[in-house]
C-alpha cells in the first residue's frame, strides 16, 4: 500500500533570471510501514521536497498524493485540516510550548483538532518513549533528548498515518538520537505509518528501510536495508 506518491514533482523559487530549480521532476512512492531516509548534499531540496510531500510548500508542477487525496488540488483550508488528520511532523527544533508540561505538549495537537486521545496509545508511546515519570516536567527542565522524545510522542499520539522527520536527532547525543530513531523504526512496524526523514546523518539513515538520494533537484540513486558503510 502506497501512502505517499510524488509524481513528477517540480518546484521553482523566484523567476526569470533568479529562478531556482530547487526539485526537477521528482517521482517517488512512500509505502505503508516503510521507514524512508532522504539524503543528499546540502542544498540539493531535501527540505524542499519535504515540505511539498507534507503540503507545507506548493509544487510549481506535478503531484503530491497522500492516501487516497490529491493535495495539490487543495485549498489552504482543506490542507490544514488533512495535515491535522493524517500528518505528524517532527523537527530539528522540537517546536515545544515552553509553558506546558511535557503532557500537555504531547496531547496539544489532539486538543487543537476536538479529538479524545486514544488512552491506551498514549500510555503506550509514553512506555515505549520513556517519559512517564517526566510527563509534568516543562521543555526547560528536560534535557534535549527528552524534549526530542515528547516531540517524537505528540507526532504519534494522533497517530497519523505519514510521519515527517527534518533531521530529528540533529541536536542530540549520539545515544539519544539512537533512542529516538529505534523509536521510530518501531513505530512503523506497531502502528502501521509512513515515515519519511532528511538526514545528512549515515547512522541515522541506516535505522530506514531505505535511503533516496537527491542531487541538484533530482532523485539519483535508492539504497535498500542501508547499512552507515553503503550510505556514506
Ligand atoms: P536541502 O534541504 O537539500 O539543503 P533545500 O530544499 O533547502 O535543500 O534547497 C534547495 C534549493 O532551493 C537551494 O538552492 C535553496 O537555496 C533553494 N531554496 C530553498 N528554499 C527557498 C526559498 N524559500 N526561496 C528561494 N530559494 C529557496
Ligand atoms: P536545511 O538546513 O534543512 O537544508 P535551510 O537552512 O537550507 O534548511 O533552509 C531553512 C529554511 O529556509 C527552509 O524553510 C528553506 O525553504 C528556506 N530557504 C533555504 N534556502 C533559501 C533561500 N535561498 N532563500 C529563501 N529561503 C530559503
Amino acid at each position: 500500500r502506497t501512502a505517499v506518491v510524488a509524481r513528477e514533482v517540480t518546484k521553482v523559487y523566484g523567476e526569470g533570471d533568479a529562478a531556482v530549480h530547487a526539485l526537477r521532476g521528482i517521482d517517488v512512492g512512500f509505502a505503508a510501514e516503510e521507514f524512508t531516509a532522504i539524503m543528499g548534499p546540502s542544498g540539493s531540496g531535501k527540505s524542499t521536497l519535504m515540505h511539498c510531500l507534507a503540503g507545507l510548500d506548493t509544487v510549481t508542477d506535478g503531484q503530491v498524493i497522500i492516501g487516497d487525496v490529491e493535495i495539490t488540488g487543495l485549498n489552504d483550508k482543506q490542507l490544514t485540516l488533512l495535515r491535522r488528520e493524517r500528518v505528524g511532523f517532527i523537527f530539528q527544533a522540537f517546536n515545544l510550548l515552553p509553558t506546558l508540561t511535557a503532557e500537555q505538549n504531547i496531547r496539544l495537537p489532539l486538543e487543537i483538532a476536538g479529538r479524545q486521545a486514544d488512552q491506551a496509545l498514549f500510555d503506550r508511546v509514553i512506555e515505549t518513549v520513556g517519559l512517564r515519570d517526566r510527563l509534568r516536567h516543562k521543555p526547560s527542565e528536560l534535557s534535549g533528548g527528552q524534549q526530542q522524545r515528547v516531540a517524537v510522542a505528540r507526532a504519534l499520539i494522533s497517530k497519523p498515518q505519514v510521519i515527517f522527520a527534518d533531521e530529528p536527532t540533529g541536536n542530540l547525543d549520539s545515544r539519544s538520537g539512537a533512542e529516538v530513531l529505534a523509536f521510530l523504526r518501531r513505530s512503523v512496524r506497531e502502528l502501521g505509518q509512513t515515515i519519511v526523514m532528511v538526514t545528512h546523518d549515515p547512522v541515522a539513515a541506516s535505522y530506514a528501510d531505505r535511503v533516496v538520494f537527491l542531487r541538484d533537484g533530482l532523485l539519483v540513486s535508492e539504497v535498500e536495508r542501508p547499512t552507515p558503510q553503503t550510505v556514506l
